[in-house]
């Protein structure tokens, strides 16, 4: 059974992420670390019947007691980077969802992960719709003049926009030159047009119920072409994280993306 560090654990996704590993037959829980709670039972306080396991508050001697093999991290954009140079540095394998991390901050990874010989696949999605749906915009690039991106969130994520709808304009970006030609614009609310991922504008909307979603709308002659996906539970990022961990092992270096394990 692979050996299991979630740090996070008592947040939305990582307390998803610790049901998914007490769900399986091949993966074992032996941390959880989080900032709250310190020394309760994770499986208790989630309504799991599975062996207990203390919630710890320091990353660092919670992977030196325990030897996780995988650490998985969902926790927020401000502590990311310090817990992927403490995963990786000790050698340990990681799984990363937790977003705000840039193309520049990939080149510190790559020395954390060549410095600790471990392994990371960091994917700022692991809904296999939402890695569909920036496949299909990248082909629907070269055929349309203009595009858009919204993406709409629950009121309690921390950064806008999102890991996904940089990561789709960046995908476009590259995937089509985009020009987009237009009349010199008066912004008579500041950031009424969004922010911009080079060419492209992208829109960041916070509603209590919502989870994750994600419209890309591209424009043309007389037409528009409308791309939407809908996270509305969790759940929907569980598949393409247990792959991400049975994957991680042979993933040699660091990975960013789901794209990358998954045969498109
Ligand atoms: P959340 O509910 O706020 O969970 C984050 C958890 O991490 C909280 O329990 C938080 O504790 C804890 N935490 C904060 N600092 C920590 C530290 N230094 N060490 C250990 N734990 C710490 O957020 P969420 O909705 O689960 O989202 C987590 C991240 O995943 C976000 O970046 C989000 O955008 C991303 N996300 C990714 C995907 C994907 O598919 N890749 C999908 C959904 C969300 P406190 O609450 O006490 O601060």
């Amino acid at each position: 059974m692979k050996k299991i560090l979630v740090n996070g654990a008592q947040g939305r996704m990582g307390s998803e992420v610790v049901k998914l590993v007490a769900r399986s037959r091949d993966f074992q829980l032996v941390a959880a670390v989080d900032v709250d709670n310190i020394g309760e039972d994770i499986h208790q306080l989630l309504g799991i019947t599975a062996p207990q396991v203390e919630i710890e508050d320091d990353l660092e001697a919670a992977i030196e007691a325990h030897n996780p093999e995988v650490v998985v991290d969902f926790t927020t954009p401000q502590v990311v980077m310090e817990n992927i140079e403490v995963g990786l540095t000790s050698g340990t394998d990681m799984v990363v969802g937790t977003t705000g991390i840039t193309e520049s901050d990939l080149s510190k990874i790559e020395e954390w992960a060549a410095a600790g010989e471990a392994n990371i696949i960091i994917a700022p999605n692991f809904a296999i719709g939402a890695i569909l749906m920036m496949e299909f915009a990248q082909m629907a690039a070269k055929y349309f003049e203009g595009v858009e991106i919204i993406e709409l969130h629950h009121n309690q994520k921390i950064d806008a926009p999102s890991g996904t709808a940089i990561k789709t304009a960046e995908l476009i970006n590259k995937a089509s030159e985009i020009n987009q030609e237009g009349v010199e614009e008066i912004e008579k609310l500041t950031g009424a047009r969004g922010g911009q991922e080079g060419e492209i504008n992208i829109h960041s909307v916070r509603l209590p119920g919502l989870v994750a979603h994600q419209e890309v709308i591209f424009g043309g002659e007389g037409q528009t072409f409308k791309l939407r996906h809908d996270s509305i539970d969790r759940s929907s990022f569980m598949p393409g994280v247990r792959l991400a961990i049975q994957c991680v092992a042979e993933a040699e270096g660091v990975v960013y993306g789901l794209d990358n394990l998954i045969d498109l």
